[in-house]
């Protein structure tokens, strides 16, 4: 039976370290804090946004949202978002997503200042990442490598085959895993939509990160015995059995695999709730880079 890689533990400790680091701080009066800019109502957005709000209260950071209605200009878009880089007492920035089709054709990786880039999409950042010079990661490729690291996975000379090749998830966590750190010397390779011959490609993998947002795609028949696997996945299914007429799965066929592996992550509570550490961790160094 394979070791669940839950994050929950971990979270709390995680949690409890930065809430550590803010107290010692509130000399300064000024608290790290975290912007985080949503455009109109959706659903899906007011639940993370609320999970992001929730997760600094805990730790004593600032979480400070900016809602701005669907329908908003591109000029006064980008008005708030240079109010925000130009704002001394704002750390981090976020830009929720999906952001409404009038916002859409704004490239919205160069917007905000790298120093703020707390998601770790600027250019700057995911360049001096590829080069291994030190700079914000993407925030869940970055809480994946804390989960490794957490587990103590071995990852050196390992095959791992990355699913999926998205600018926030594939592309970035394949970049990390082959450079030369541990967790990470990794011998990866990345699939995505037009690769042909998945199953042999997973079937020789040591370690499978699933970022397709395809619900229990990675079947057991794709896997090999005692492989790692790392799900990204969150899908939301029917479920009639549910009050909410939904659940969560991941991108992988956790109920079938599990028996085959070594070690997997389940959904919800395994990558899923390192996003949001990741990302305070990172507003904890943005912070810091100012106070010094
Ligand atoms: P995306 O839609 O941007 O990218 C999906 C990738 O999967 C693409 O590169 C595509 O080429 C690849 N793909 C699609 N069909 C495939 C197939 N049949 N075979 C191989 N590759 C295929 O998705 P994303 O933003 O990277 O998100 C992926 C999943 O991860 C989603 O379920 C999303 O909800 C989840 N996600 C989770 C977190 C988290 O915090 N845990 C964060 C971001 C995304």
């Amino acid at each position: 039976m394979a070791k669940i890689l839950s994050s929950k533990a971990f979270i709390n400790s995680k949690k409890l370290e930065l809430k550590l680091r803010c107290e010692k701080i509130k000399v300064h009066n000024i608290l790290p804090t975290l912007s985080v800019v949503l455009v109109g109502q959706n659903p899906a957005s007011l639940s993370y946004v609320k999970n992001k709000k929730k997760f600094c209260l805990e730790i004593g950071a600032d979480c400070q949202i900016l809602e701005l209605e669907q329908d908003i200009d591109p000029k006064k878009f980008l008005h708030y978002i240079n109010q925000l880089n130009l704002n001394a007492q704002i750390h981090g920035i976020i830009i929720q997503l999906p952001l409404p089709w009038q916002l859409q054709s704004l490239d919205i990786r160069g917007l905000i200042i790298p120093e703020k880039d707390v998601d770790g999409f600027h250019p700057n950042n995911f360049g001096r990442m590829a080069l291994g010079i030190p700079a914000f990661h993407p925030a869940t490729p970055s809480g994946i490598m804390m989960l490794l690291d957490r587990y103590k996975i071995n990852t050196d000379g390992k095959n791992c085959v990355v699913l999926g090749r998205s600018n926030i998830v594939g592309t970035p966590i394949s970049i990390l895993m082959s450079k030369k750190t541990n967790p990470g010397n990794a011998t990866v390779t990345i699939a995505h939509s037009r690769t042909s011959n998945l199953k042999e490609i997973c079937a020789n993998a040591d370690i499978i990160i699933a970022a397709l947002g395809i619900p229990n795609f990675v079947k057991s028949d794709m896997v090999k015995n005692n492989a790692v696997i790392i799900d990204v996945g969150i899908n939301k299914i029917e479920d009639h059995d549910s009050s909410k007429k939904y659940r969560l799965v991941g991108d992988v066929d956790f109920e079938n695999v599990k028996h085959k592996v070594s070690a997997i992550t389940p959904v919800p509570g395994g990558v899923g709730p390192m996003t949001i550490t990741a990302l305070l961790d990172n507003t904890w160094k943005a912070y810091s880079k100012t106070i010094k």
